[in-house]
């Protein structure tokens, strides 16, 4: 048997080997479910014109039945199960075992929205200040148990209130719209990026000393001043041995982001 969903499969079948097989079939049921949104059970997968471009499909289980996931109506993946007799008479129980499935994905679905705007910058799409905090304590206890250090990176966008006032706020959401996208694309994954308040974002950067830390928030600030009509002022912290607090590290980064305010900005 296996269950097909959102292009990702997980099969419970006799062979291993016979994987690549199986998941030939499955891409095949896939066009096919989709575009007839019902069942199909098949007596012989080697005598099924269906299935003629799969190649070695002599070798699996010839009879199959495929039951779409229908979830308001969309097919949103479909269940199959291999035998080497008809199941025919498995097609009811295959059906109610898909509505099922249906439900428990709906509410698997539910759960990972929620959790993702619980814990995310609706705007943005970086981390929030929930998540931030959480995560960034741990990382912090964790590389202070191994003695490695830890970088944060404050900024905060130069003169904003003049960007709104001059291009409005439907604008300035947009510039912050594009700020988020680009650190999620460019920021490494191992650190963590956070909307910190309006115009202001952290990054933790765990493993990072100062050199590293700087040459980040020095390309953060080359690039968006190159790509955006913005400028932006940073604060860096680093701690070698990470024995700090983030709530410290945010500290001692907001006073060096204000230095960089009075010096002049950018
Ligand atoms: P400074 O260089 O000293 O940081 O000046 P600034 O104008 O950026 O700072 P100030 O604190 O005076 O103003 C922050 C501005 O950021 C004002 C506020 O409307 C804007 N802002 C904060 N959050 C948002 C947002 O979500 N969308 C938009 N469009 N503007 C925002
Ligand atoms: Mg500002
Ligand atoms: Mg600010």
């Amino acid at each position: 048997c296996s269950i097909c969903c959102n292009n990702l499969r997980h099969s419970k079948v006799d062979n291993d080997s016979l994987t690549p097989v199986y998941a030939s079939v499955e891409r095949v049921l896939s066009e096919h479910v989709s575009s007839m949104r019902s069942s199909l059970v098949s007596e012989s997968l080697v005598n099924d014109v269906l299935f003629s471009s799969v190649k070695a499909r002599d070798v699996v289980p010839q009879h199959i039945v495929a039951v779409p996931l229908l979830s308001k109506n969309v097919v949103i993946g479909f269940v199959v199960g291999y035998a080497q007799e008809s199941l025919f008479a498995k097609l009811e129980l295959l059906s109610w075992l898909s509505c099922r499935l249906v439900i428990v994905f709906n509410r698997i679905k539910h759960f990972s929205d929620v959790k993702h705007s619980a814990l995310t910058d609706a705007l943005t799409g970086v981390f929030n200040r929930v998540y931030f905090d959480a995560m960034g304590t741990k990382e912090l206890e964790k590389l202070n148990g191994a003695e490695q250090p830890s970088s944060l990176v404050l900024f905060d966008i130069d003169d904003f209130k003049v960007f709104n006032d001059t291009h409005g706020h439907v604008a300035g959401d947009q510039l912050l719209m594009g700020l988020g996208q680009w650190l999620l694309e460019n920021v490494d994954k191992k650190n963590i990026v956070c909307r910190f308040g309006g115009e202001e974002f952290v990054v933790f950067l765990p493993d990072a000393k100062s050199d590293v830390a700087l040459s980040v928030a020095e390309n953060f600030r080359t690039t968006i001043a190159e790509h955006l009509e913005i400028t932006i002022s940073v604060g860096i912290v680093s701690c070698l041995n990470s024995s700090v607090s983030l709530q410290k590290m945010v500290q001692e980064a907001d006073i060096a982001l204000y230095k960089a305010k009075s010096l002049g900005k950018n």
